[in-house]
């Protein structure tokens, strides 16, 4: 699967698709999180590309503006867009969902945009999203997306967003979901139809491409893996929770130690896809899609919410039939360090297996790392 012409475009940051929609002369825009909704900015005409740093291995540069005790995975992107990686970028959206990312609102304007050679003017959006999950917060969160409108509506031709956009993109983003959810189906199966790794590979090449197009692509991979047999393996079926991952060299570590990680809780992972925008009769369009955004299933960036998480991946341990759970965090990583720290005591209480390790986002060295991971794959056996 892993060389499926989809697939590849999650081994770069561009890939063909995204040239294609520059070639119409369409605008491309950056974020880092999901509680960005991306239905607005392409109900826009805008395509949004999730901002990662796969395949990098340094940070010599974005250390010069980020001390080292910061997340390695902003450092990392930082680094890529100093060298220019992110110079087709038409705008850039950002909010407070850890305080690593947030620094990049400011980083991105000082050090990136007004760096000498770069001639482009980049309009930068910032939305202030509550960290706890409360009606208040959701009627914040609501005037931030309103606002986020008009901002986008000002700097982007003045073209009015309609409800018909909107509820056209609705419609592309939910069917989105729906392909990924069945794609996942085949996934935690006895007889898994992919690995971890290439659920990766597809969660992020589907961040990097027009919707439309991944629908297109996830329609025919899903009509593919329903052909194929599944994967007769007794690898350990493992879940993988925390940090942001977007290298598949981490997850392959996993998965040559041993393992299938045949479920996740990550951000680049299952969290994407697991709730639609609810249409509701009466409601306007944006309000449903930031109903959406603000009540799906949390990141750990929502402090009051933990109990609906664990809920959730006690539940998915059992769709998946999970034989133990992999916390990892990425070091200074506070949000998942916190989850990860209160996961480990309630895993254990309910008696699964559990190993909790800290990384950097590249690792030049993975030796004590796997070494590690195949004990704990070999005490579930
Ligand atoms: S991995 Fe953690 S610290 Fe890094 S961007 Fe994500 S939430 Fe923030």
């Amino acid at each position: 699967m892993y060389k499926d012409p989809f697939l590849t475009a999650s081994n770069s940051i561009k890939n063909h698709y995204i040239e294609d929609w520059q070639k119409d002369n369409k605008k491309i825009v950056g974020h880092y999180c999901t509680y960005i909704p991306e239905e607005l900015l392409y109900a826009a005409n805008l395509l949004p590309f999730r901002i990662r740093a796969t395949g990098h291995e340094d940070t010599d540069l974005g250390d010069i503006y980020m001390v080292r005790f910061t997340c390695s995975f902003v450092r990392a992107t930082l680094d890529m867009a100093l060298r220019g990686f992110y110079d087709f970028l038409d705008g850039l959206f950002i909010c407070n969902s850890c305080d690593h990312s947030r620094r990049m609102f400011e980083l991105f304007d000082l050090k990136v945009f007004k760096r000498e050679g770069f001639n482009k003017k980049v309009p930068r959006f910032y939305i202030a999203i509550p960290h706890i999950v409360t009606k208040e917060g959701f009627e914040w969160y609501k005037r931030e997306i309103e606002e986020l409108k008009e901002e986008i509506e000002k700097n982007y031709n003045n073209k009015k967003i309609t409800d018909e956009d909107l509820l056209n993109s609705i419609n592309i983003y939910n069917k989105n979901r729906s392909l990924l959810r069945e794609i996942h189906k085949l996934r935690i199966q006895d007889a898994p139809k992919i690995t971890g790794t290439e659920a990766l590979q597809i969660s992020m090449a589907n961040s990097s491409v027009p919707k439309d197009i991944a629908n297109q692509e996830l329609e025919r991979i899903l009509n593919l893996l329903k052909e194929i047999e599944g994967l007769k393996t007794d690898a350990k079926r493992v879940m993988l929770v925390g940090s942001e991952v977007d290298d598949i060299n981490f997850t392959k570590l996993i998965e040559n130690s041993g393992a299938n990680i045949v479920s996740d809780f990550l951000c680049f992972g299952i969290r994407n896809f697991l709730d639609d925008v609810k249409l509701e009769d009466g409601k306007n369009p944006l309000e449903m899609i930031s109903r959406r955004h603000y009540y799906r299933i949390s990141c750990p960036r929502m402090m009051d919410d933990h109990q609906r998480r664990l809920d959730f991946i006690k539940d998915e341990i059992k769709r998946a039939k999970i034989d133990g759970v992999i916390l990892q965090r990425i070091n200074n990583c506070d949000l998942a360090g916190c989850d990860n720290m209160l996961f480990s005591h309630e895993l254990k209480d309910l008696e699964i297996p559990v190993l909790n390790i800290d990384r950097e986002f590249f690792q030049a060295d993975t030796t004590r790392l796997q070494t590690r991971i195949e004990a704990f794959i070999e005490m579930i056996s």
